[in-house]
């Protein structure tokens, strides 16, 4: 069997929910188990709408309005009058009542906890996987909506919770195995999940690329198909850089480093449970059906000392911590990290000097406690609006000159803070967010494109 997700803009739209069949069709033989994102901006619209109510702002009222007519349109585009669109309505309605009560409640207690917010920004995916099980079954397809939040189970980190795998691989074999076994194709809803008891929760945003890992390796897929708005992994955004190139193999570790440096293409999760079961995995243009994609796999080589791609992640604050007597003490460090730690704040890049270290953090939830923490430690800065750029590539790292060509690309661009070293897949440094762009396309011309700039 395999695992075909499809992302937002591959559902966006009654044409693309009827692409969507036809893929289907042409993989039938394979077994696929379907799994779609909300529409396009829905989860978007859901959360905005959360946050106004939580302002006690009734402008949420609108936001129902339009979520409403969104997916009125598309039924109606997909399906004539008739039972089917009743039904389908008569779903939506049923949903976006809940979502009234939900609103209403975070409007009357100007509060909104996390759990609550799954429970709101999951919804996209409660509208979509109904809407796109009918549109294959009425095509002919032997499909079956399957609520994703019976089948997976996570546990209760509410925002972006991690899967229970011996459970969702046991709900999986009785649930999904028995319908792939009679040639049914079941089809749900990525991004949410439950915990144990039932509560709902979500795997955190971009997460239906996750939910396909996770049942690809709960179901010991063949292959792990993600379908999008591009042609694939690219050497870097093509919304920042259009002249960026498709990457037809790439490995599982240099697609995890990207994705975790922000290649949006996949949620940085994805690869993992597909490295565990050794499930190759495929990202696929739904716009662009017979472009071959980028095909990503514990043994793609032949491409070891070269850079690869470069990805960026915007809003990210640095913590700067310098303390003249004590930082190579020992023990300084070690409460550094406690403070994070404690917090519960994962820290991505570190460096490090004789009398400082500095470190870069990506949310900044609870940075003012580790920062007040901090401060008992030595001097504390904080820089926000920073972003980090990497530089992607098997063993390209240790190549002499590397450094050099990177930042006489970079020379009129102020680097913050540098990581060098510590991996040999990926380079990092940091700059402001507003030069993240440009320092994207220098890096590109230097390594990805021919010719004088
Ligand atoms: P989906 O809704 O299908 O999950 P996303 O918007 O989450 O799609 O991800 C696809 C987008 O990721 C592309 O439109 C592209 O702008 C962006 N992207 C960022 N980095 C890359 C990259 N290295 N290769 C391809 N796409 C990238
Ligand atoms: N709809 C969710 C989001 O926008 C999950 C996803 O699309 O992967 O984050
Ligand atoms: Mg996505």
């Amino acid at each position: 069997m395999i695992v075909m997700k499809f992302g937002g803009t591959s559902v966006g739209t009654a044409k693309r929910m009827e692409g969507l069949a036809e893929r289907v069709r042409e993989r039938l033989p394979r077994q696929p188990v379907v799994v779609v994102s909300a529409l396009s901006g829905i989860t978007d619209r859901l959360i905005r709408g959360a946050r106004l109510a939580e302002a006690q702002d009734g402008a949420w009222e609108t936001v129902i309005r339009e979520i409403q007519e969104r997916h009125h349109a598309v039924i109606g585009e997909l399906f004539p009058a008739g039972p089917v669109a009743d039904r389908l309505r008569g779903q939506v309605a049923l949903i976006l009542s809940e979502l009234r009560t939900f609103y209403a409640g975070v409007h009357s207690l100007a509060e909104l906890t996390p759990r609550t917010l799954d429970a709101i920004s999951g919804m996209g995916e409660r509208l979509s996987f109904e809407i796109a099980a009918a549109t294959m079954a009425d095509r002919g397809l032997p499909a079956q909506a399957v609520d994703a939040r019976t089948v997976l189970v996570t546990d209760e980190t509410f925002g972006r919770a991690a899967p229970l795998m011996e459970e969702t691989q046991a709900r999986c074999e009785a649930s999904l195995r028995p319908l792939l076994g009679r040639g049914v194709v079941p089809v749900l809803g990525g991004f949410i999940a439950s915990t144990r008891k039932g509560v709902s929760t979500t795997l955190g945003r971009g997460g239906s690329d996750w939910s396909a890992s996770i049942l690809g390796a709960a179901l010991s897929a063949q292959a792990i198909e993600i379908w999008t708005d591009v042609d694939g992994m690219m050497t870097v955004d093509p919304r920042v850089v259009p002249a960026a190139r498709v990457l037809s193999e790439v490995s599982f570790t240099e697609a995890a480093e990207l994705a975790y440096f922000g290649a949006k293409v996949l949620h940085p999760a994805t690869i993992k449970p597909a490295v565990e079961k050794g499930i190759p995995v495929l990202v696929l243009n739904s716009l662009n059906p017979s472009a071959p994609g980028t095909r990503i796999t514990a043994d793609a080589d032949g491409t070891a000392g070269e850079a690869r791609a470069i990805a960026f992640k915007k809003g990210i604050s640095v913590v700067h911590i310098s303390q003249p007597r004590m930082l190579m003490a020992y023990g300084f460090v070690a409460r550094v990290f406690e403070a994070f730690d404690r917090h519960r704040t994962a820290v991505d890049l570190i460096a490090t000097s004789e009398v400082s270290i500095s470190l870069t953090v990506d949310d900044a939830a609870r940075l003012p406690a580790v920062q007040a923490e901090l401060a008992t430690l030595g001097e504390v800065k904080v820089l926000q609006e920073m972003a980090i750029v990497s530089v992607v590539g098997r063993g390209f790292i240790r190549r002499p000159g590397l450094a050099a060509r990177i930042f006489q690309a970079l020379r009129e661009v102020n680097v913050v803070m540098i990581s060098f070293g510590a991996s040999d897949v990926n380079l990092s440094f940091v700059v402001a967010e507003a030069e993240a762009e440009k320092a994207v396309r220098l890096l590109h011309r230097e390594f990805f494109e021919e010719g004088p700039p």
